[in-house]
């Protein structure tokens, strides 16, 4: 029997937003971003700007992140205005004001800008970590089946075609170049059946990891078609379905009233009852986000259908680089029963100059942090790397013989046997990133890098052109 109680909504959770609850969801866009109301709130040269760099950048934004999480008092400061609006210092000074150059002419010339757009883009490195080159799995004929990635032995992700977008983008996404129209970028399958016939095929695989974009922005319908076939015994050894996504906090509604919320909520009750494991991975950047009354409805029925609701953010600087914006956002999810699990390094890609913190700030900020929470807390991992060869956590900073070092492991390894193995960089102030650190010690190579060459090299070179 199916818990029908999931449907049931207790009258405070109708309760105060600072807009009644909108009712269908609606977006806002490069287009037409200036007619919210609370875009009056903001200069003509701030208005101007978000202009500019959203010619370059990704700019989508639900009107409930702007009604109800953005501090419009607080406005170009606020935590969630930076998260979801472009901002001005996310260009390089001469990259803007070549954009703007061309959009301040009377007559746009359409031809210059994309022109310029695309170069712009281009130095923003739109693939990160040879996300699109390597980890692709084949299927029994040996062609690539676009759409997943196999990185680690036991995770197959999986970009669903229609989950390819979100409510709204965040401005620090590393997945932005998909956003952008760049079809070349995009990872999606569309054939639900070469994603069963892959799992059927890898009895290796323990967790299945659907991503996106957001795979919350598709109907309960169609993730139905994915997810309900792994019901069958046929599917046992893929124990976990974990969801990443930030629909939680920026359209709760799809948890709690959204036309097929229900049927949504059932789906996933009913997988947890036949034996899976359902996590929702749900993407937390600040506590601001967690305040309304509906995200906590939509945790509780989440919940109550028995989904694991897991936490993880990037460290971003402008956004949440001080350890009490961890401490009460970590706080508050172990008081509604979500785990903390990683705070990521904002990765090597897009505005990256806007968000980075350097590893020496960020491993502070995160003990910091930890220090101030109990134990159910420090579930969060990190600060952690998702960098070609896996992902690498910053264990701390010490002396060893006199020289200053990173202690880092290995999370997760294109190998499984990095993993866990401590291993030393020499400490750099300026590090921000994986490849910014050199081997401490006076060795000239990290124990890792011979191996992860010869795994990187292309086992079908026709695929690297
Ligand atoms: C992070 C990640 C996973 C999942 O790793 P866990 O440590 O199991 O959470 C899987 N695949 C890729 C490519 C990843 O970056």
């Amino acid at each position: 029997m199916l818990n029908n109680n999931i449907a049931l909504l207790r009258p405070q959770d109708r309760a105060p937003l600072r807009t009644p609850t909108p009712p269908r969801y609606r977006v806002y866009t490069a287009r037409n971003w200036r007619q919210m109301p609370q875009a009056a709130s903001l200069s003509e040269e701030q208005r101007f700007a978000v202009d500019v760099v959203a010619a370059v950048l990704p700019f989508r934004v639900d009107a409930y992140v702007v009604d109800e999480l953005i501090d419009w008092d607080r406005v170009p400061d606020d935590p969630l205005f930076r998260l979801s609006f472009p901002q001005r210092e996310m260009l390089d000074p001469q990259d803007f004001d070549r954009i703007a150059g061309i959009l301040r002419k009377p007559k746009t010339n359409r031809e210059a800008l994309q022109r310029a757009v695309r170069e712009v883009r281009h130095k923003l490195n739109p693939h990160p970590a040879g996300q699109l080159e390597l980890n692709r799995p084949r299927d029994e004929n040996g062609e690539v089946i676009n759409g997943l990635q196999h990185k680690y032995r036991e995770t197959v992700l999986f970009f669903p075609k229609a989950g390819q977008v979100c409510h709204s983008y965040c401005t620090f996404c590393f997945r932005w170049a998909q956003f952008v129209g760049d079809q070349d970028l995009k990872m999606a399958v569309d054939d639900t059946s070469r994603l069963h016939g892959y799992l059927a095929r890898h009895r290796e695989v323990s967790d299945l990891l659907v991503t996106g974009g957001d795979p919350m922005v598709m109907s309960t319908r169609r993730l139905r078609e994915y997810l309900g076939p792994l019901e069958d015994p046929h599917f046992d050894h893929v124990q976990t379905i974990r969801i990443g996504s930030k629909a939680l906090s920026f359209w709760p509604q799809r948890f709690v009233t959204d036309d097929d919320a229900d049927g949504l909520l059932r789906l996933f009750e009913q997988l947890a009852r036949r034996g899976k494991h359902i996590a929702l991975m749900a993407h937390l950047n600040h506590p601001n986000e967690m305040r309304t009354r509906i995200f906590e409805t939509a945790v509780r029925r989440l919940r109550d259908a028995g989904v694991q609701i897991r936490t993880q953010a990037p460290l971003l600087a402008n956004i949440n680089d001080d350890a009490d914006a961890w401490v009460r956002m970590w706080r508050k999810q172990v008081r509604l029963g979500l785990v903390p699990y990683y705070m990521f390094v904002e990765r090597d890609t897009g505005a990256r100059h806007y968000f980075e913190v350097p590893l020496h700030r960020a491993w502070n900020i995160y003990r910091e942090a930890i220090s101030q929470v109990s134990g159910l807390a420090r579930t969060a991992r990190g600060p952690s790397m998702s960098a070609g060869p896996g992902k690498v956590e910053i264990q701390g900073v010490t002396e060893i013989n006199g020289e200053k070092v990173f202690v880092l492991r290995f999370i997760q390894g294109r190998s499984a046997d990095w993993v866990q193995r401590p291993f030393f960089a020499r400490y750099d102030e300026n590090a921000s990133w994986l490849d910014h650190l050199q081997p401490a010690f006076g060795e000239d190579r990290f124990f890792f890098e011979d191996e992860y060459a010869a795994l990187s090299r292309p086992r079908h070179p026709i695929e690297l052109n």
